[in-house]
C-alpha cells in the first residue's frame, strides 16, 4: 500500500545519499570510485546531478549503517538494497561498485544500477535492483527525470542503451536522452516517451547486439504510432565513448550526418546482407513493408510506401498490394 511504497522510497533515497557520500567523502570511495568516474570524463557537476555513488567493498557497510540509523530490515530487503542470508542476517547487494541511482518521473530514487570495477568476465558488469513495489523496470526509463523538460522543448527523445550513455550525452549538453536500462525496450517505456514527444531517435551501440535491438525497437515504436529515426555508431563505439573521445561537436555532427529514417536504415542494413541476390532482396522488401504495416496512421503509411518505392526502385502498386495483404492477415 502507499505507506509501504513511501517507506521503500525513503530508504532508497537514504541509500543514494549514503553511496554518494561514500564516493565523495571516504578514502576508498575517492581513490576507487571517484577516480573511475573522473577517468570516464564525468565532471563534478554531473556526478552531483545524477547522484552517482560508490558502495564500499564490504559485506555489511551499507546495511549496518542503515540499521543503526533506524531503517527497518523489511524495507531494506524489499527495496533490494540488502539481501537476506539463510540464517536471516542481511548483507549488501552492492559491494565495491560504482552506483547509478534510478529516479522516478518525479525524481524520487526507486532503484540502482551498480557497475563493477573489475575486469573479471565472470563478474556481471552491472547489477540492477530487483523488481519491487516502487520499481517496475519495464515502466522506467533511466534519465527521464533529468530529460523530460528537454524532450518537450526539443520535441525529440534520444534513446540510448546504458547509464553511461545517458550521463555523457547529457553532460555534453544534449539533455533529451534516456535509456531503457536493465531491460530491452518495452511498450510501456515507449508510451512514457509518447506523452512528451512523438519523435524518438535511437542511438544504440554500434555492435551486432545494438543493431538487432534497434530493429526490434524501431518496429515497436512504429506500432505505438510514434516517429522513429536511427543513428548507427561505428562498431565498438557507443554514444558515451563517441562523445567522450571525439567531443560534443563531432557527436552532434555524427548524428546530423547519419540520422536515417527507419526505411533508409532498415534498407541499408538488410540490403548489405542481401547483396544482389533477388530472392534475398525480395525478403528485404517484405520486411520493410512489414514495418510499414505496423504504422496505425494509413496516410503516414502510404507516404512511407512511396519512399520505399523510390529507394528500392519497386513499383508502388506492388508494395501497396503487399501492404494490404499484411494488414488483412493481421485483422
Ligand atoms: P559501460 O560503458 O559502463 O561499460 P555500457 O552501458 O556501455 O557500460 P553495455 O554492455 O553496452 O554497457 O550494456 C548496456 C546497458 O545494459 C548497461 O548500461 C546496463 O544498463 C545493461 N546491462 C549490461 N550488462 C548487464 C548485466 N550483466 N546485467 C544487467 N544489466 C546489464
Ligand atoms: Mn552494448
Ligand atoms: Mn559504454
Ligand atoms: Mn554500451
Amino acid at each position: 500500500e502507499d505507506n509501504r511504497r513511501e517507506s521503500l522510497m525513503i530508504v532508497s533515497g537514504y541509500a543514494a545519499k549514503f553511496f554518494h557520500e561514500s564516493l565523495l567523502d571516504t578514502d576508498e570511495g575517492q581513490s576507487i570510485g571517484l577516480s573511475y568516474f573522473k577517468e570516464r570524463g564525468f565532471n563534478s557537476e554531473t556526478i552531483k546531478k545524477f547522484e552517482l555513488g560508490y558502495s564500499p567493498d564490504q559485506w555489511e557497510a551499507f546495511t549496518g549503517e542503515a540499521i543503526r540509523q533506524g531503517y527497518q530490515e523489511e524495507f531494506l530487503v524489499d527495496s533490494g538494497l540488502s539481501v537476506k542470508r539463510d540464517n536471516g542476517s542481511l548483507y549488501d547487494r552492492y559491494r565495491g561498485r560504482v552506483m547509478f541511482p534510478i529516479h522516478s518521473f518525479t525524481g524520487r530514487v526507486i532503484a540502482f544500477g551498480g557497475r563493477t570495477l573489475k575486469k573479471d568476465k565472470n563478474v556481471p558488469k552491472y547489477v540492477n535492483s530487483p523488481e519491487s513495489e516502487i520499481y517496475h523496470k519495464s515502466n522506467v526509463l533511466y534519465g527521464l527525470y533529468f530529460a523530460k523538460r528537454a524532450i518537450r522543448d526539443e520535441d525529440n527523445c534520444y534513446l540510448v542503451e546504458g547509464y553511461a550513455d545517458v550521463i555523457s550525452v547529457h553532460q555534453a549538453g544534449v539533455e533529451n536522452v534516456v535509456a531503457s536500462s536493465g531491460t530491452s525496450l518495452t511498450v510501456e517505456q515507449i508510451r512514457l516517451i509518447g506523452r512528451l514527444t512523438k519523435n524518438i531517435t535511437i542511438l544504440y551501440d554500434g555492435d551486432a547486439a545494438g543493431i538487432k535491438a534497434s530493429l526490434r525497437g524501431l518496429d515497436m515504436i512504429l506500432e505505438e504510432g510514434l516517429n522513429v529515426k536511427v543513428v548507427l555508431f561505428p562498431d565498438g563505439h557507443d554514444p558515451d565513448s563517441f562523445v567522450q573521445n571525439f567531443g560534443t561537436a563531432a557527436f552532434k555532427k555524427h548524428i546530423d550526418d547519419n540520422k536515417k529514417d527507419f526505411i533508409l536504415y532498415k534498407t541499408d542494413i538488410l540490403l548489405k546482407d542481401a547483396g544482389n541476390d533477388p530472392i534475398k532482396k525480395a525478403t528485404v522488401i517484405r520486411e520493410i513493408v512489414e514495418s510499414i504495416s505496423k504504422i496505425p496512421d494509413s496516410i503516414k503509411a502510404s507516404v512511407f510506401i512511396k519512399e520505399c518505392s523510390t529507394q528500392l526502385q519497386i513499383d508502388e502498386r506492388a508494395l501497396l498490394s503487399e501492404l494490404n495483404k499484411m494488414r488483412q492477415a493481421k485483422a
